[in-house]
Protein backbone atom coordinates (compact mmCIF):
# COMPACT_ATOMS: atom_id res chain seq x y z
CA UNK A 1 0.00 0.00 0.00
CA UNK A 2 1.34 3.65 -0.98
CA UNK A 3 2.15 5.54 2.24
CA UNK A 4 -0.42 7.96 2.84
CA UNK A 5 0.15 11.66 1.65
CA UNK A 6 1.93 14.08 4.31
CA UNK A 7 -1.55 15.91 4.06
CA UNK A 8 -3.71 13.17 4.62
CA UNK A 9 -1.27 11.97 7.73
CA UNK A 10 -1.21 15.59 9.54
CA UNK A 11 -4.98 15.48 9.18
CA UNK A 12 -5.61 11.61 10.34
CA UNK A 13 -3.28 12.15 13.76
CA UNK A 14 -4.93 15.36 14.23
CA UNK A 15 -8.16 13.78 13.89
CA UNK A 16 -6.94 11.37 15.86
CA UNK A 17 -5.54 12.90 18.92
CA UNK A 18 -8.79 14.94 18.86
CA UNK A 19 -10.94 12.38 18.55
CA UNK A 20 -8.79 10.70 22.05
CA UNK A 21 -8.88 13.78 23.86
CA UNK A 22 -12.96 14.54 23.42
CA UNK A 23 -13.53 10.82 24.07
CA UNK A 24 -11.49 11.25 27.57
CA UNK A 25 -13.51 14.23 28.00
CA UNK A 26 -16.42 13.10 27.41
CA UNK A 27 -15.97 10.13 29.05
CA UNK A 28 -14.95 11.75 32.33
CA UNK A 29 -18.02 13.99 32.25
CA UNK A 30 -20.29 11.56 31.48
CA UNK A 31 -18.92 8.85 34.75
CA UNK A 32 -18.80 12.09 37.39
CA UNK A 33 -22.78 12.82 36.00
CA UNK A 34 -23.95 9.23 36.82
CA UNK A 35 -22.24 9.48 39.98
CA UNK A 36 -23.27 12.90 40.90
CA UNK A 37 -26.87 11.49 40.12
CA UNK A 38 -26.26 8.54 42.42
CA UNK A 39 -24.96 9.96 44.67
CA UNK A 40 -27.93 13.11 44.94
CA UNK A 41 -30.36 10.22 44.79
CA UNK A 42 -29.23 8.23 47.20
CA UNK A 43 -28.81 10.85 49.66
CA UNK A 44 -32.20 11.95 49.47
CA UNK A 45 -33.61 8.41 49.40
CA UNK A 46 -31.43 8.56 53.30
CA UNK A 47 -32.85 11.64 54.00
CA UNK A 48 -36.78 10.23 53.19
CA UNK A 49 -36.65 7.34 55.19
CA UNK A 50 -35.08 8.88 58.11
CA UNK A 51 -37.80 11.42 58.01
CA UNK A 52 -40.34 8.96 57.98
CA UNK A 53 -39.40 6.68 60.47
CA UNK A 54 -40.39 9.99 62.91
CA UNK A 55 -44.14 9.82 61.46
CA UNK A 56 -44.36 6.25 61.96
CA UNK A 57 -46.26 5.56 65.13
CA UNK A 58 -48.07 1.96 66.28
CA UNK A 59 -51.73 1.35 67.93
CA UNK A 60 -53.79 -0.70 68.68
CA UNK A 61 -52.01 -3.65 66.77
CA UNK A 62 -51.41 -0.92 63.72
CA UNK A 63 -48.30 0.55 62.02
CA UNK A 64 -49.44 3.75 60.55
CA UNK A 65 -47.69 7.22 59.31
CA UNK A 66 -48.73 9.96 61.48
CA UNK A 67 -48.86 13.74 60.42
CA UNK A 68 -50.60 16.57 60.28
CA UNK A 69 -52.21 16.81 56.91
CA UNK A 70 -52.80 21.06 57.32
CA UNK A 71 -49.20 21.86 57.01
CA UNK A 72 -49.22 21.63 53.39
CA UNK A 73 -45.07 21.41 53.52
CA UNK A 74 -45.39 17.97 55.78
CA UNK A 75 -48.42 16.50 53.77
CA UNK A 76 -46.56 17.11 50.46
CA UNK A 77 -42.97 15.62 52.06
CA UNK A 78 -45.16 12.22 53.49
CA UNK A 79 -47.19 12.49 49.98
CA UNK A 80 -43.99 12.13 48.25
CA UNK A 81 -41.74 9.75 50.52
CA UNK A 82 -43.89 7.21 50.60
CA UNK A 83 -44.70 6.74 46.49
CA UNK A 84 -42.59 3.28 47.16
CA UNK A 85 -43.06 2.56 50.62
CA UNK A 86 -44.15 -0.93 51.80
CA UNK A 87 -44.29 -2.27 55.87
CA UNK A 88 -43.99 -5.65 56.75
CA UNK A 89 -44.45 -7.73 60.10
CA UNK A 90 -40.85 -9.19 60.58
CA UNK A 91 -42.62 -11.92 62.68
CA UNK A 92 -44.78 -13.26 60.38
CA UNK A 93 -43.17 -11.76 56.79
CA UNK A 94 -46.64 -10.14 56.12
CA UNK A 95 -46.78 -7.17 53.94
CA UNK A 96 -48.91 -4.94 56.83
CA UNK A 97 -49.11 -1.27 54.22
CA UNK A 98 -47.75 -0.27 51.27
CA UNK A 99 -48.16 2.82 48.69
CA UNK A 100 -50.33 2.09 45.54
CA UNK A 101 -47.79 2.60 43.27
CA UNK A 102 -45.88 -0.41 44.91
CA UNK A 103 -49.01 -2.59 44.43
CA UNK A 104 -49.49 -1.75 41.04
CA UNK A 105 -46.47 -2.26 40.31
CA UNK A 106 -46.67 -5.73 42.21
CA UNK A 107 -43.55 -5.73 43.95
CA UNK A 108 -43.74 -7.96 47.01
CA UNK A 109 -41.12 -10.35 48.71
CA UNK A 110 -42.52 -13.21 50.16
CA UNK A 111 -42.02 -14.00 54.18
CA UNK A 112 -38.48 -15.84 54.02
CA UNK A 113 -37.20 -12.96 51.66
CA UNK A 114 -38.78 -10.10 54.08
CA UNK A 115 -36.39 -11.93 56.59
CA UNK A 116 -33.33 -12.43 54.82
CA UNK A 117 -33.52 -8.43 54.01
CA UNK A 118 -34.10 -7.79 57.15
CA UNK A 119 -30.75 -9.37 57.80
CA UNK A 120 -28.81 -7.42 55.59
CA UNK A 121 -30.13 -3.85 55.24
CA UNK A 122 -28.56 -2.65 52.31
CA UNK A 123 -29.92 -0.21 49.83
CA UNK A 124 -30.86 -2.47 46.81
CA UNK A 125 -32.17 -1.75 43.32
CA UNK A 126 -35.16 -3.15 41.89
CA UNK A 127 -36.08 -3.34 38.00
CA UNK A 128 -39.44 -2.44 37.33
CA UNK A 129 -41.89 -1.68 34.29
CA UNK A 130 -41.92 1.42 35.27
CA UNK A 131 -37.24 1.61 35.53
CA UNK A 132 -35.31 1.11 38.23
CA UNK A 133 -36.22 1.74 41.94
CA UNK A 134 -33.81 2.09 44.69
CA UNK A 135 -35.25 0.70 48.06
CA UNK A 136 -34.21 1.70 51.23
CA UNK A 137 -34.87 -0.72 54.11
CA UNK A 138 -34.79 -0.47 57.78
CA UNK A 139 -36.45 -1.85 60.65
CA UNK A 140 -39.09 -0.37 63.31
CA UNK A 141 -39.05 -1.49 66.62
CA UNK A 142 -42.76 -0.79 67.39
CA UNK A 143 -42.26 -2.60 71.27
CA UNK A 144 -39.92 -5.47 73.02
CA UNK A 145 -41.79 -8.34 70.52
CA UNK A 146 -43.15 -5.98 67.84
CA UNK A 147 -40.90 -4.91 64.72
CA UNK A 148 -41.22 -4.08 61.17
CA UNK A 149 -39.31 -3.83 57.75
CA UNK A 150 -39.47 -0.56 56.62
CA UNK A 151 -38.92 -0.04 52.88
CA UNK A 152 -38.36 3.19 51.40
CA UNK A 153 -38.39 3.52 47.40
CA UNK A 154 -37.07 6.51 44.64
CA UNK A 155 -37.50 6.19 41.16
CA UNK A 156 -33.74 6.23 39.78
CA UNK A 157 -35.64 6.66 35.88
CA UNK A 158 -35.08 10.32 36.26
CA UNK A 159 -31.55 10.45 36.82
CA UNK A 160 -30.61 7.71 34.34
CA UNK A 161 -32.63 9.49 31.66
CA UNK A 162 -30.88 12.32 32.24
CA UNK A 163 -27.03 10.54 31.79
CA UNK A 164 -28.45 8.32 29.38
CA UNK A 165 -29.46 11.14 27.15
CA UNK A 166 -25.93 13.07 27.81
CA UNK A 167 -24.17 9.46 26.85
CA UNK A 168 -26.54 9.59 23.52
CA UNK A 169 -25.51 13.43 22.69
CA UNK A 170 -21.45 12.43 23.49
CA UNK A 171 -21.84 9.73 20.95
CA UNK A 172 -23.64 12.19 18.38
CA UNK A 173 -21.53 15.12 19.25
CA UNK A 174 -17.75 13.95 19.44
CA UNK A 175 -18.19 11.81 15.79
CA UNK A 176 -19.35 15.62 13.94
CA UNK A 177 -17.31 17.49 15.39
CA UNK A 178 -13.83 15.70 14.60
CA UNK A 179 -15.56 15.03 11.33
CA UNK A 180 -15.98 19.16 10.91
CA UNK A 181 -12.25 19.23 12.76
CA UNK A 182 -10.41 16.97 10.22
CA UNK A 183 -12.17 18.97 7.58
CA UNK A 184 -11.13 22.11 8.76
CA UNK A 185 -7.63 20.65 9.27
CA UNK A 186 -7.67 18.74 5.70
CA UNK A 187 -7.64 22.70 4.52
CA UNK A 188 -5.14 23.98 7.17
CA UNK A 189 -2.67 21.23 5.77
CA UNK A 190 -3.62 22.14 2.48
CA UNK A 191 -2.64 25.65 3.08
CA UNK A 192 -0.16 24.90 5.22
CA UNK A 193 2.18 22.69 3.21
CA UNK A 194 1.53 24.74 -0.17
CA UNK A 195 4.95 26.72 0.44
CA UNK A 196 6.24 23.21 0.38
CA UNK A 197 4.85 22.75 -3.24
CA UNK A 198 5.62 26.10 -4.66
CA UNK A 199 9.47 24.85 -3.66
CA UNK A 200 9.17 21.60 -5.04
CA UNK A 201 7.36 22.89 -8.49
CA UNK A 202 10.44 25.93 -8.28
CA UNK A 203 12.75 23.01 -7.80
CA UNK A 204 11.84 20.79 -10.53
CA UNK A 205 12.30 24.08 -12.90
CA UNK A 206 16.29 23.51 -12.09
CA UNK A 207 18.17 21.59 -14.42
CA UNK A 208 21.97 21.65 -15.46
CA UNK A 209 20.88 24.73 -17.96
CA UNK A 210 19.88 26.35 -15.67
CA UNK A 211 21.88 26.11 -12.52
CA UNK A 212 21.70 29.58 -12.01
CA UNK A 213 17.92 30.18 -10.93
CA UNK A 214 17.12 30.14 -6.95
CA UNK A 215 14.58 29.03 -5.00
CA UNK A 216 12.28 31.89 -3.82
CA UNK A 217 12.59 33.06 -0.09
CA UNK A 218 9.80 34.43 1.64
CA UNK A 219 11.40 36.23 3.77
CA UNK A 220 9.60 34.60 7.02
CA UNK A 221 13.00 33.24 7.96
CA UNK A 222 10.72 29.69 8.77
CA UNK A 223 11.58 26.42 8.49
CA UNK A 224 10.72 26.52 4.89
CA UNK A 225 12.73 29.96 4.37
CA UNK A 226 15.74 27.85 6.04
CA UNK A 227 15.22 24.80 3.51
CA UNK A 228 14.90 26.92 0.38
CA UNK A 229 18.19 28.92 1.74
CA UNK A 230 20.18 25.30 2.27
CA UNK A 231 18.95 24.44 -1.45
CA UNK A 232 19.84 27.49 -2.88
CA UNK A 233 23.43 26.98 -1.23
CA UNK A 234 23.93 23.52 -2.67
CA UNK A 235 22.45 25.01 -6.03
CA UNK A 236 25.53 27.51 -5.81
CA UNK A 237 27.63 24.78 -4.70
CA UNK A 238 26.61 23.03 -7.57
CA UNK A 239 26.75 25.86 -9.97
CA UNK A 240 30.53 26.39 -8.77
CA UNK A 241 31.28 22.89 -9.43
CA UNK A 242 29.74 22.65 -12.60
CA UNK A 243 31.09 25.49 -13.88
CA UNK A 244 34.69 24.32 -12.91
CA UNK A 245 34.18 21.11 -14.44
CA UNK A 246 33.55 22.94 -17.54
CA UNK A 247 36.56 25.15 -16.91
CA UNK A 248 38.58 21.74 -16.24
CA UNK A 249 37.47 20.39 -19.20
CA UNK A 250 38.55 22.83 -21.71
CA UNK A 251 41.37 22.91 -19.43
CA UNK A 252 42.64 19.55 -20.49
CA UNK A 253 41.67 20.14 -24.13
CA UNK A 254 43.31 22.81 -24.34
CA UNK A 255 46.65 21.53 -22.76
CA UNK A 256 45.94 18.31 -24.82
CA UNK A 257 45.25 19.86 -28.12
CA UNK A 258 48.03 22.00 -28.30
CA UNK A 259 51.10 19.69 -27.92
CA UNK A 260 49.19 17.54 -30.53
CA UNK A 261 48.80 20.25 -33.17
CA UNK A 262 52.59 21.51 -32.55
CA UNK A 263 53.82 17.56 -32.83
CA UNK A 264 51.27 17.10 -35.62
CA UNK A 265 52.66 20.29 -37.60
CA UNK A 266 56.35 19.22 -36.74
CA UNK A 267 56.06 15.45 -38.26
CA UNK A 268 54.31 17.47 -41.52
CA UNK A 269 57.20 19.91 -42.00
CA UNK A 270 59.40 17.03 -41.50
CA UNK A 271 58.27 14.88 -43.77
CA UNK A 272 57.72 17.08 -46.40
CA UNK A 273 60.99 18.43 -45.91
CA UNK A 274 63.31 16.77 -43.91
CA UNK A 275 66.31 15.42 -45.89
CA UNK A 276 68.77 14.02 -43.55
CA UNK A 277 68.56 11.36 -40.97
CA UNK A 278 69.61 13.92 -38.69
CA UNK A 279 66.88 16.31 -39.36
CA UNK A 280 64.51 13.25 -38.53
CA UNK A 281 66.05 12.11 -35.33
CA UNK A 282 66.24 16.05 -34.19
CA UNK A 283 62.15 16.22 -34.68
CA UNK A 284 61.91 12.86 -32.65
CA UNK A 285 63.80 13.84 -29.97
CA UNK A 286 61.63 17.04 -29.85
CA UNK A 287 58.51 14.71 -30.31
CA UNK A 288 59.53 12.47 -27.26
CA UNK A 289 60.09 15.66 -25.02
CA UNK A 290 56.42 16.50 -25.91
CA UNK A 291 55.60 13.15 -25.25
CA UNK A 292 57.29 12.93 -22.09
CA UNK A 293 55.54 16.45 -20.82
CA UNK A 294 52.04 14.57 -21.84
CA UNK A 295 52.85 11.44 -19.90
CA UNK A 296 53.73 13.36 -16.89
CA UNK A 297 50.49 15.14 -17.41
CA UNK A 298 48.19 12.22 -17.52
CA UNK A 299 49.54 10.48 -14.77
CA UNK A 300 49.44 13.61 -12.42
CA UNK A 301 45.82 13.77 -14.10
CA UNK A 302 45.22 9.98 -12.98
CA UNK A 303 46.71 10.37 -9.77
CA UNK A 304 44.45 13.68 -8.99
CA UNK A 305 41.57 11.64 -10.40
CA UNK A 306 42.05 8.42 -8.19
CA UNK A 307 42.57 10.30 -4.99
CA UNK A 308 39.18 12.38 -5.77
CA UNK A 309 37.65 9.15 -6.40
CA UNK A 310 39.13 8.16 -2.40
CA UNK A 311 41.09 5.20 -4.05
CA UNK A 312 44.14 6.55 -2.26
CA UNK A 313 44.85 5.16 1.18
CA UNK A 314 47.42 7.53 2.90
CA UNK A 315 49.63 5.82 5.33
CA UNK A 316 49.54 6.46 9.10
CA UNK A 317 53.32 6.47 10.74
CA UNK A 318 55.68 8.43 12.19
CA UNK A 319 57.62 9.96 9.64
CA UNK A 320 60.52 12.29 10.84
CA UNK A 321 60.03 15.60 8.58
CA UNK A 322 63.44 17.00 9.26
CA UNK A 323 65.40 14.27 8.24
CA UNK A 324 63.09 13.59 5.04
CA UNK A 325 63.29 17.38 4.41
CA UNK A 326 67.24 17.00 5.08
CA UNK A 327 67.64 14.34 2.15
CA UNK A 328 65.56 15.61 -0.58
CA UNK A 329 67.59 18.51 0.02
CA UNK A 330 70.79 16.44 -0.40
CA UNK A 331 68.81 15.09 -3.40
CA UNK A 332 67.93 18.51 -5.06
CA UNK A 333 71.06 20.70 -4.35
CA UNK A 334 72.52 19.21 -7.54
CA UNK A 335 70.06 19.86 -9.69
CA UNK A 336 70.02 23.44 -8.33
CA UNK A 337 73.49 23.82 -8.96
CA UNK A 338 73.06 23.17 -12.13
CA UNK A 339 70.76 26.00 -12.82
CA UNK A 340 73.36 28.05 -10.57
CA UNK A 341 70.96 28.44 -7.49
CA UNK A 342 72.05 27.65 -3.96
CA UNK A 343 70.19 25.38 -2.59
CA UNK A 344 70.40 25.17 1.69
CA UNK A 345 68.83 23.14 4.00
CA UNK A 346 68.48 24.53 7.70
CA UNK A 347 69.21 21.94 10.23
CA UNK A 348 66.75 21.29 12.63
CA UNK A 349 66.02 18.62 15.60
CA UNK A 350 64.05 15.68 14.85
CA UNK A 351 60.25 16.64 13.98
CA UNK A 352 57.46 13.79 13.92
CA UNK A 353 54.46 13.88 12.28
CA UNK A 354 51.84 11.38 11.51
CA UNK A 355 51.65 10.43 8.39
CA UNK A 356 52.54 8.85 4.49
CA UNK A 357 56.27 9.35 4.04
CA UNK A 358 55.82 8.75 0.45
CA UNK A 359 53.46 11.39 -0.23
CA UNK A 360 54.79 13.91 2.13
CA UNK A 361 58.33 13.59 -0.48
CA UNK A 362 56.03 14.34 -3.22
CA UNK A 363 55.18 17.36 -1.14
CA UNK A 364 58.94 18.53 -0.62
CA UNK A 365 59.66 17.74 -4.01
CA UNK A 366 57.36 19.50 -5.85
CA UNK A 367 57.84 22.72 -3.69
CA UNK A 368 61.43 22.39 -4.12
CA UNK A 369 61.08 21.96 -7.80
CA UNK A 370 59.11 24.89 -8.21
CA UNK A 371 61.42 26.82 -6.48
CA UNK A 372 64.10 26.10 -9.09
CA UNK A 373 62.12 26.15 -12.08
CA UNK A 374 61.13 29.84 -10.82
CA UNK A 375 64.60 31.28 -9.86
CA UNK A 376 66.77 32.58 -11.93
CA UNK A 377 70.82 31.83 -11.78
CA UNK A 378 72.53 33.05 -9.11
CA UNK A 379 69.50 32.57 -6.69
CA UNK A 380 69.30 31.19 -3.33
CA UNK A 381 66.52 28.77 -1.97
CA UNK A 382 66.12 28.32 1.61
CA UNK A 383 64.06 25.23 3.26
CA UNK A 384 63.53 25.30 7.18
CA UNK A 385 61.60 23.01 9.41
CA UNK A 386 60.66 24.00 13.22
CA UNK A 387 57.65 22.80 15.75
CA UNK A 388 55.96 25.93 16.19
CA UNK A 389 52.94 25.13 18.60
CA UNK A 390 51.14 21.87 17.80
CA UNK A 391 52.48 22.46 14.24
CA UNK A 392 55.44 21.19 12.24
CA UNK A 393 56.09 24.14 10.21
CA UNK A 394 57.97 23.59 6.76
CA UNK A 395 59.26 26.92 4.60
CA UNK A 396 60.89 26.76 1.54
CA UNK A 397 61.29 30.29 0.08
CA UNK A 398 63.64 31.34 -2.95
CA UNK A 399 64.54 34.51 -4.40
CA UNK A 400 62.93 33.51 -7.71
CA UNK A 401 60.33 35.79 -10.09
CA UNK A 402 57.96 35.89 -7.46
CA UNK A 403 53.80 35.25 -8.24
CA UNK A 404 51.72 38.31 -9.15
CA UNK A 405 49.29 38.65 -5.95
CA UNK A 406 46.38 38.32 -8.42
CA UNK A 407 47.61 34.66 -9.38
CA UNK A 408 47.94 33.88 -5.59
CA UNK A 409 45.03 32.65 -4.90
CA UNK A 410 44.60 30.56 -7.75
CA UNK A 411 48.11 28.57 -8.08
CA UNK A 412 46.64 25.43 -6.18
CA UNK A 413 44.21 25.18 -9.49
CA UNK A 414 44.65 22.50 -11.44
CA UNK A 415 46.33 24.07 -14.92
CA UNK A 416 46.66 27.17 -13.61
CA UNK A 417 49.83 28.56 -14.38
CA UNK A 418 50.54 32.27 -13.19
CA UNK A 419 51.73 34.42 -16.86
CA UNK A 420 51.67 31.34 -18.93
CA UNK A 421 53.98 33.24 -21.36
CA UNK A 422 56.51 33.34 -18.83
CA UNK A 423 56.25 29.90 -17.67
CA UNK A 424 56.07 27.97 -20.97
CA UNK A 425 59.40 28.40 -21.21
CA UNK A 426 59.97 26.05 -17.78
CA UNK A 427 58.33 22.41 -17.56
CA UNK A 428 55.33 21.84 -15.73
CA UNK A 429 51.28 22.04 -16.71
CA UNK A 430 50.00 23.45 -13.64
CA UNK A 431 49.50 20.27 -11.60
CA UNK A 432 51.78 20.04 -8.81
CA UNK A 433 50.37 22.38 -6.59
CA UNK A 434 47.19 21.13 -6.71
CA UNK A 435 48.42 18.09 -6.13
CA UNK A 436 50.43 19.26 -2.91
CA UNK A 437 47.46 20.93 -1.85
CA UNK A 438 45.73 17.83 -1.51
CA UNK A 439 48.01 16.26 0.42
CA UNK A 440 48.74 18.75 2.80
CA UNK A 441 44.68 18.53 3.32
CA UNK A 442 44.76 14.50 3.85
CA UNK A 443 47.74 15.04 6.70
CA UNK A 444 45.12 17.21 8.19
CA UNK A 445 47.23 20.47 7.69
CA UNK A 446 47.46 23.86 5.74
CA UNK A 447 49.60 25.50 2.91
CA UNK A 448 50.27 29.17 2.23
CA UNK A 449 52.32 30.96 0.04
CA UNK A 450 53.73 34.60 0.80
CA UNK A 451 54.98 35.91 -2.77
CA UNK A 452 55.91 38.89 -4.64
CA UNK A 453 56.59 39.19 -8.26
CA UNK A 454 60.25 40.19 -8.93
CA UNK A 455 61.06 39.52 -5.28
CA UNK A 456 60.62 35.63 -4.49
CA UNK A 457 58.17 33.22 -2.55
CA UNK A 458 58.03 31.71 0.32
CA UNK A 459 55.79 28.36 1.22
CA UNK A 460 55.03 27.58 4.22
CA UNK A 461 53.42 23.98 4.87
CA UNK A 462 51.36 23.56 8.61
CA UNK A 463 51.31 19.92 9.73
CA UNK A 464 50.26 18.60 13.28
CA UNK A 465 52.57 17.40 14.99
CA UNK A 466 52.74 13.66 15.98
CA UNK A 467 50.22 13.07 19.43
CA UNK A 468 48.15 16.08 18.72
CA UNK A 469 44.32 15.86 16.99
CA UNK A 470 44.80 18.69 14.26
CA UNK A 471 42.51 19.58 12.44
CA UNK A 472 39.46 17.86 11.64
CA UNK A 473 40.63 14.90 9.76
CA UNK A 474 40.11 13.78 6.21
CA UNK A 475 41.74 11.08 5.95
CA UNK A 476 39.10 8.67 6.06
CA UNK A 477 36.76 10.35 3.81
CA UNK A 478 36.17 8.08 0.65
CA UNK A 479 35.14 11.44 -1.45
CA UNK A 480 37.47 13.98 -0.54
CA UNK A 481 36.91 16.45 -2.87
CA UNK A 482 40.06 18.19 -4.50
CA UNK A 483 40.47 21.66 -3.13
CA UNK A 484 40.38 23.20 -6.82
CA UNK A 485 38.52 22.30 -9.54
CA UNK A 486 37.01 18.68 -10.29
CA UNK A 487 38.07 16.09 -12.01
P1 LIG B 1 53.67 23.88 -12.66
O1 LIG B 1 53.59 22.57 -13.29
O2 LIG B 1 53.46 25.01 -13.61
O3 LIG B 1 54.86 24.07 -11.80
P2 LIG B 1 52.29 24.10 -10.20
O4 LIG B 1 50.89 23.72 -9.85
O5 LIG B 1 53.37 23.47 -9.46
O6 LIG B 1 52.38 23.92 -11.73
O7 LIG B 1 52.38 25.65 -9.98
C1 LIG B 1 51.39 26.50 -10.47
C2 LIG B 1 51.95 27.85 -10.81
O8 LIG B 1 52.31 28.54 -9.62
C3 LIG B 1 53.21 27.81 -11.61
O9 LIG B 1 52.94 27.69 -12.97
C4 LIG B 1 53.83 29.15 -11.27
O10 LIG B 1 53.27 30.16 -12.08
C5 LIG B 1 53.42 29.37 -9.84
N1 LIG B 1 54.49 29.00 -8.92
C6 LIG B 1 54.56 27.88 -8.19
N2 LIG B 1 55.68 27.89 -7.40
C7 LIG B 1 56.32 29.03 -7.66
C8 LIG B 1 57.52 29.63 -7.18
N3 LIG B 1 58.31 29.05 -6.28
N4 LIG B 1 57.87 30.85 -7.69
C9 LIG B 1 57.11 31.47 -8.61
N5 LIG B 1 55.96 30.96 -9.10
C10 LIG B 1 55.57 29.76 -8.64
Amino acid sequence: MRPFSLRTRLTLYYSLILAILLAGFGFLAYRSLTLRLEQSSNEELDERAAALKGFLRFRNGQLSLVFNANDPEEAYFVHNATKFYQAFDLRSGELVAQSRDLELLGIQPSPSEVRNLAQNLKPADIETTQGVIRFHQGVFHAGPKQAFLIRVGISLQAARMASNEFLRGLLVLIPVGVLLVALGGWQMARSALRPIRDLARAARRIDIERLNERLPLRGTRDELDQLAQAFNHTLARLEDAVGQMRQFTASVSHELRTPLTAMRGEAEVALLEAQSVENYRRVLASQLEELDRLTQMINQLLTLARAEAGEIRLGENPVDLSELVASLGEQMEPVAASSQIKLQVQPAESIVIRGDAEWLERVVLNLLDNAIKFTQEGGRIEVSMAAEGQDAVLRVSDTGIGIPTEAQPHIFERFYRAEPSRSKQVEGVGLGLALVKWIVDRHRGRIEVESRAGEGSCFTVRLPLAGTAGRPSMTNSSATVLPTSPL
